[in-house]
């Protein structure tokens, strides 16, 4: 295992220097929620738009989308949530298999082992909520616990519209939600996340190759963000985990102080999400093979991946302790792309406030930066490493005589005397890779 840090670290670092806070803390917090900080939000949006860049912005087979959080409730009848998680489960207490009671002929005895079984419990992982002023059967609505099923149902508006035809792919950043039995580890596992899911739709000839693409350009991903190689693997599927209609699912794994576990979902779905809506809806979501002038439904290729649980990587990934004069430095060494501040801009006292203010203003539009004036420069430069600032320049009384600043880098812990005037320049060159 190439991680230095545990779980206690990580939290006890977020909570420190602004990256995630509990939720409600003054109440005592509310399980499976969490904040995110003036250090934790700028990391967050990083690594979204950097996803956002790869997924979209680079290519020309991808559109995106920005759809609502409560979709039509037959939404989630087609896509089976409503079937599949709102039966009362019961558990064996034995061998931990989950049974659905009315699946099962005796609700004391386990039909796999004979063990004891639990109390039956509801199992629906989705929300529940009301839309309108009557709360009845007819106003029930779900928080949506998967961004992707609102992709399937705009799907042929969006073709249309972006004028695309099959092979192309739809992606959405939002909201989920799921009613977690056991939220655990942080926020590896939490009752209101964030996805980033991409759908890619192809003819049913296409998708083993799209497949096996994806998955390979979705490992690419991390390696692009920063994630060491050696920490990440790739896990497929074996045919009894499959869902029924799927040909192959791989997911892209992640060695966490908790120990190797899922980050991402890269799936070949066949065509049952598209064939679902129409079966449900009535509606057609067919499209017309260009060669063969032929009506097909196609299949989908989807990657889904948290915001949360890649933050979560991102932190744990770039986590090191290094031993510095003897004293032990905490330094987060993130990709400079996506780290929280780009620079941290420190007057050496206070007296220098205004000039160094100065400085930060005229860099303010290029880069993410802090100010900084609070505490000995030593203090500074350990809560910037601590939130993985790449680069601190520090504004001092030679700098009013020289027009000079001290820029020090968080890696090499080097230093470099550079002139006002040509600071933007040279943190962009530092910027390039
Ligand atoms: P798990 O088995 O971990 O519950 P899953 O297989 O149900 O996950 P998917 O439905 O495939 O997960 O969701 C896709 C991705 O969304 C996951 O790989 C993960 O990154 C993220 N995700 C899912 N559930 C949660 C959660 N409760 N908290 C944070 N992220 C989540």
């Amino acid at each position: 295992m190439n991680n230095q840090v545990s779980m206690e670290l990580l939290v006890s670092l977020c909570k420190r220097r602004g990256i995630i806070f509990q939720s409600s803390e003054p109440y005592g917090g509310i399980g499976g929620f969490w904040d995110y900080g003036p250090v934790g939000v700028e990391l967050r949006n990083r690594i979204k738009s950097h996803w956002w860049r790869y997924m979209v912005q680079y290519r020309d087979d991808v559109v995106g989308l920005d759809t609502s959080i409560i979709a039509h409730p037959q939404t989630w009848v087609a896509s089976g949530h409503v079937d599949s998680f709102s039966d009362p489960m019961v558990d064996c207490k034995q061998c931990k298999k989950r049974f659905r009671t009315d699946q099962i002929p005796d609700l004391e005895q386990c039909p796999a082992c004979g063990g004891e079984l639990t109390e039956p419990r509801e199992f629906n992982l989705m929300f529940k909520t009301f839309v309108g002023p009557v709360q009845d059967d007819a106003s029930v609505a779900y928080l949506r616990p998967e961004t992707c099923q609102s992709i399937f149902t705009q799907f042929k508006n969006t073709m249309t519209t972006a004028r695309k035809k099959p092979p192309f792919g739809i992606a959405q950043v939002g909201k989920s939600f799921r009613n977690e039995i056991t939220p655990r580890n942080f926020i590896f596992r939490s009752r209101e996340f964030e996805q980033m899911e991409m759908e890619f739709f192809c003819t049913a000839q296409e998708s083993g190759r799209f497949y096996d693409y994806w998955v390979q350009e979705r490992f690419n991903w991390f390696v692009n963000l920063g994630v060491r190689k050696e920490n990440l693997r790739l896990r497929p599927h074996t045919a009894d985990e499959l869902a029924h209609y799927a040909n192959g699912c791989t997911d892209v794994e992640y060695e966490f102080p908790f120990g190797w576990s899922e980050l991402e979902g890269i799936a070949d779905r066949g065509n049952y999400d598209l064939s679902q809506h129409a079966k449900v809806s009535g509606k057609d979501f067919s499209v017309v093979d260009d060669q063969t002038n032929e009506k097909y439904i196609p299949n989908v290729v989807e990657s889904s991946v948290g915001v949360d649980r890649t933050l979560l990587t991102v932190l744990a990934d770039a986590y090191r302790e290094e031993t510095v004069n003897g004293e032990t430095r905490i330094v987060l060494k993130i990709n400079p792309e996506i780290a929280p501040y780009q620079v941290a801009m420190f007057p050496l006292s206070k007296k220098l406030s205004e000039p160094a203010k100065k400085v930060e203003i005229a860099l303010r539009k290029k880069f993410s930066i802090d100010f900084d004036a609070i505490g000995s420069i030593g203090k500074r430069y350990r809560r910037h490493d601590e939130v993985g600032t790449p680069f601190c320049v520090t504004y001092d009384f030679d700098s009013e005589e020289d027009h000079k600043v001290t820029v020090r880098s968080r890696d090499t812990m080097e230093q470099d005397r550079v002139s006002v005037d040509q600071l933007e320049l040279y943190l962009e060159e530092k910027f390039k890779r």
